[in-house]
């Protein structure tokens, strides 16, 4: 994208790339939230040029299907393809069981056991597991969930199909988190646009926040989402290990990034924003731009 759309303070105004990275870096930060696609209108991200010299640019993980302004690439590729996917899941699975594990390194998904379901097991509570004989967790799922036709996938998967506009944000099909625990998919996964904030964190339930990130603060303690700007997702708690576990050395890499976090919506004390604050360092995916 050469030019991007900007709608701050309820105008329309055109950038270039070349005028954009020339404004202030708090007239950056002031439009970087308001901007999208100048022909499909898809949410868009600004991005800072790199250390190691890659230029400033814009772009949309939003793009529609034949915008012209959509590149073909690999990664969009695939994600078509996992929308696709998803959506034949949907069409035949009675139970779609989330596999925190299945989108991690590949280091791992080498070393895990071969059964779905003990994975699950082991991602739910690993000291749980290493009490656990296999035969037991079978009993356990039969109990659980009779003659149910179980599909498992991944968070990568699940956030691809999200940002392509799958089925799967509408569905009724059932959602399961941890063993016996489901939730329907149109009730468990918000954009963060949709997110509804309750007063206090203990009172809010945990659900899936996906989006993609427009931008980061000097900290790298809140990331903020393209899809609004009333949103705050507060990494601090779990920065270091999650950076590092998405291989994320300067923030740049994250503009642009789509994301999807298991937790809790609520206000800050002002009711002025809303935080979303996340479970635990695990239950999080992110989808970083390949260049
Ligand atoms: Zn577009």
């Amino acid at each position: 994208m050469i030019d991007a759309v900007c709608t701050y303070g309820g105008e329309r105004h055109i950038f270039s790339i070349l005028k954009f990275q020339t404004l202030s870096e708090s007239e950056i930060e002031q439009f970087r939230p308001f901007l999208m696609c100048p022909v499909c209108k898809g949410k868009a991200y600004y991005r800072k040029k790199s250390s190691d010299g890659k230029a400033a640019c814009f772009g949309s993980r939003y793009h529609i299907a034949g915008c012209d302004e959509g590149s073909l690439s690999t990664q969009r590729e695939r994600e078509v393809s996992h929308s696709r996917e998803v959506n034949q899941i949907i069409a035949s699975a009675d139970v779609i069981s989330i596999d925190f594990l299945l989108s991690k390194s590949i280091k791992q998904t080498k070393d895990r056991p071969s059964r779905d379901k003990q994975i699950t097991a082991v991602a739910l509570n690993p000291k749980a597991y290493s009490n656990l004989k296999p035969e037991n967790i079978n009993q356990l799922d039969a109990k659980a969930k009779p003659a149910s036709n179980i599909k498992t996938l991944g968070l990568d998967k699940i956030l691809n199909s999200l940002m392509r506009g799958s089925d799967l944000a509408q569905s009724t099909t059932l959602i399961e988190l941890d063993v016996g625990y489901t939730f329907k998919a149109k009730n468990l996964f918000v954009n963060f646009a949709d997110a509804e904030p309750c007063d206090s964190v203990k009172q809010a339930k945990p659900k899936m926040y996906w989006g993609t990130i427009s931008h980061l603060d000097k900290e790298l303690d809140w990331l903020n989402p393209s899809d609004c700007n009333d949103v705050g997702i507060l990494l601090s708690k779990y920065k270091s290990a999650i950076l590092s576990h998405f291989n994320i050395s300067e923030p740049r890499q994250l503009e642009g990034a789509g994301i999807i976090v298991f937790g809790k919506c609520f206000w800050n004390a002002k009711k002025t924003r809303k935080i979303i604050e996340l479970w635990n360092a695990e239950r999080i995916f992110i989808s970083v731009l390949e260049e």
